[in-house]
């Protein structure tokens, strides 16, 4: 069994900058996460633009130098790779925490790498950085699990001369219809919201307006999705049920925190899956279990973001000195 003073569950910007203010307290953590570095950003869109500015995506004081004042993901992955070189972080990628468990004064983390074997450590501190992409919010209707459905868009090319719908009105659904119609596909966006949602970042709303007034997209408000079949996607607008055509569909309707896990691990969650912690040291209802980044959100993808969750570490570094100093 390995021992360790602190682990950290997910190798995200908020975890990572979790890992370099313990450092700069003399803690060496250990960060097991369960894909890449920056896991979730490598699985953004190819060409996704940040809607920060680079330095306030900066971690540990290492200056992000991006080509425009918005980093791309590309220029994004090399910078916290090169972060996670320079800080000399302990990483193990391709591990997946699978249960923490609290002893009475350590816990016990049991993982599997992705060669099947299985680990166990001991630490006395856990940090929970595990983000929420790897959940997203399925709306719970028939056909949502059929293969033509995804609820990550990735590229615009395959989707060429292709009638596609996009689920949902905020940042996500209007980036993958600016970027579809770019490529020649036919979009049309079913929105739940009456009007466009103030959540919709102000440089992009512009451009997507624009593609409604000129017809090159179509946007059904107040439509809730009711079921996806092979060809169509029914959906209800004001009691009554309509349909659109659909070779592709796009359900960019958010994601959630592992729910299961936090729970198992004994961290108590609000009604809106918000974790129950203290946001002056962000340590949870579990003594010396923490939460760092957007997992500390719940369903609320416009309350945390890298730009606010890389300050998490700051708070829980302090708490981890206070207490060991007692
Ligand atoms: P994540 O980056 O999601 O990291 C969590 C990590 O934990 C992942 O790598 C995951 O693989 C790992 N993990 C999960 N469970 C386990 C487990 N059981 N065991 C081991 N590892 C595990 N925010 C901004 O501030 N500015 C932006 O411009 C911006 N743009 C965004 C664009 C898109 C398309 C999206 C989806 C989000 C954007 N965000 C942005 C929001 C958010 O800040 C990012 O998603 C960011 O990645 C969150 O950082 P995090 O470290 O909290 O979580
Ligand atoms: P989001 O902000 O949570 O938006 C989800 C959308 O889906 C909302 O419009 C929501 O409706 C709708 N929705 C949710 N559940 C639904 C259901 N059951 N049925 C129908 N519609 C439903 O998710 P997101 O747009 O994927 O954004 C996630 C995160 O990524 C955010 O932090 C966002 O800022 C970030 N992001 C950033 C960029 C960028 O940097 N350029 C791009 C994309 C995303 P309501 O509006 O009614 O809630």
């Amino acid at each position: 069994m390995k021992k360790e003073k602190v682990i950290i569950i997910g190798a995200g910007p908020c975890g990572l900058s979790a890992a370099i203010e313990l450092k700069n307290i003399g803690i060496d953590s250990l960060i097991i996460e369960k894909g890449s570095v920056v896991d979730a950003i490598y699985n953004y869109p190819t060409h996704q633009m940040f809607f920060s500015s680079s330095e306030r995506l900066e971690i540990g004081q290492i200056p992000f130098v991006s080509e425009r004042q918005k980093p791309v993901r590309n220029e994004a992955l090399n910078y916290y790779r090169t972060v996670a070189t320079r800080t000399g972080l302990r990483i193990n990628t391709f591990e997946e925490v699978q249960h923490v468990q609290k002893n009475t004064d350590y816990f016990q983390i049991q993982s599997v790498d992705h060669k099947g074997t299985e680990k166990v450590y001991q630490a006395e501190f856990v940090v929970m950085a595990t983000g929420y992409y790897g959940q997203p919010n399925y709306m719970g209707i028939k056909g949502e699990h059929l293969p033509h459905v995804s609820h990550y868009f990735k590229e615009a090319h395959p989707f060429f001369n292709k009638k596609v719908v996009v689920i949902g009105g905020k940042n996500s659904a209007v980036d993958a219809t600016l970027e579809l119609e770019k490529a020649g596909a036919e979009v049309t966006v079913l929105y739940r919201g009456s009007d466009y949602s103030t959540s919709v970042k102000p440089w992009i709303l512009p451009l997507f307006d624009s593609l409604m007034r000129n017809e090159k997209a179509f946007i059904h408000f107040n439509s809730i999705p009711k079921e996806i079949t092979k060809s169509h996607v029914v959906y209800v607008k004001n009691d009554e049920e309509h349909s659109v055509k659909a070779d592709y569909v796009f359900a960019m309707t958010g994601y959630q925190p592992d729910q299961p896990f936090l729970k198992k691990s004994g961290i108590e969650l609000d009604q809106s899956a918000c974790p129950i912690y203290n946001p002056n040291t962000m340590e949870t209802n579990v003594e010396n279990l923490y939460v760092a980044g957007v997992v500390a959100a719940g369903y609320n993808n416009n309350k945390i973001f890298i730009e606010n969750g890389r300050y998490h570490g700051g708070l829980i570094a302090e708490d981890i000195q206070h207490k060991n100093r007692q």
